[in-house]
């Protein structure tokens, strides 16, 4: 059947996060690759924003502003803390709360990687903050940053040996960053006009029973839409994480969480190469506007 109302990509990162196109070349590809919108979604960061919006109208595209927020799900069903992921959709990006805390998040992690500098130093790893900072390019620094500069430094040989020996959670070279709840997160982008999206559930670790059980609990406290399609699921994955989100009352979502050359073989609107994302998602989601 063919779909009279075209596709769609909800979730994509540009240079303003760990991207490498700028919101405007995002647009444009988008615009190539004949979709009829597309969500800028960059990590704890809206900069993007009114380039996106602006680069939309010139290419005669739906562009829908949001932000990809970090968070920390904890439940006695699973055995430890996960970093879970939170879209936004349809912010508004000029909203002073979500600002501010965007800030104070970045603040956060700088903090963060001060304190990760000075431990992998005294592990035997000497490094300054202003050389990670040289590594990224900006002050939002990350721990593929770090296995950057230690593989320049000739402390490793790849980023893998990094992640693996040194900065994964629970290494002696890692410091948790300080995130919001999952709850604190839902209502930023609630108060921001948006729609909260558990982002690409697959990627936490989890069973499908401890997912349906993650998502009966963010439920309920007022996340509304579940990423049902995504770049790396498979058909079972899809099929799934489809059945839990229905089970729940979530509205639907997908993208192909496109990086750029950052995440190579990604590509907007098709991910690896089948994703199609149904608009009349945009218009479900929509409707939870408000709610
Ligand atoms: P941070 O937000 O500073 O904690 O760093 C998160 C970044 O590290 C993300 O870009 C992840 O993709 C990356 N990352 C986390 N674990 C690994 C791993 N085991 N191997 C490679 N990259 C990882
Ligand atoms: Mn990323
Ligand atoms: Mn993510
Ligand atoms: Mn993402």
């Amino acid at each position: 059947m063919i779909n009279k109302l075209g596709f769609t990509d909800l979730h994509t990162h540009s240079t303003f996060s760990d991207g490498t196109d700028s919101p405007e070349t995002i647009v444009e590809k988008a615009k190539k690759a004949g979709l009829s919108s597309v969500a800028l979604t960059d990590h704890d960061c809206v900069y993007g924003i009114d380039q996106f919006v602006a680069a939309g109208k010139k290419y005669g595209i739906e562009t829908i502003s949001g932000i990809e927020l970090a968070s920390y799900f904890s439940a006695p069903f699973i055995e430890r803390t996960k970093e879970i992921h939170i879209v936004g959709l349809f912010i508004d990006s000029g909203n002073s709360a979500l600002l501010d805390k965007t800030r104070q998040i970045l603040n956060d992690r700088v903090e963060r990687n001060k304190k990760m500098t000075k431990r992998l130093t005294e592990l035997g790893f000497p490094m300054t903050y202003d050389e990670l900072r040289e590594v990224a390019g900006r002050d939002s620094c990350s721990r593929t940053h770090y296995a950057l500069l230690m593989v320049k430094k000739g402390y490793v040989k790849d980023k893998k040996e990094a992640f693996a020996k040194y900065i994964s959670s629970g290494m002696p070279g890692y410091v948790p960053r300080i995130l919001p709840t999952p709850k604190e997160c839902i209502e930023l982008i609630k108060n921001a006009g948006g729609v909260p999206v558990l982002a690409h559930s697959t990627l936490y670790g989890l069973t499908f029973e401890q997912i349906d059980l993650m998502a009966e609990s963010l439920r309920k406290i007022g996340m509304e839409a579940m990423e049902v399609m995504y770049s790396t699921y498979t058909a079972e994955q899809e099929a799934k994480v489809t059945a839990i989100a229905k089970k729940h009352g979530y509205a639907f979502s997908g993208g192909s969480d496109y990086h750029g050359l950052n995440k190579a073989g990604i590509y907007i609107g098709i991910g690896k190469g089948n994703l199609k994302i149904p608009e009349s998602f945009v218009y479900d989601l929509k409707l939870r506007r408000g709610n």
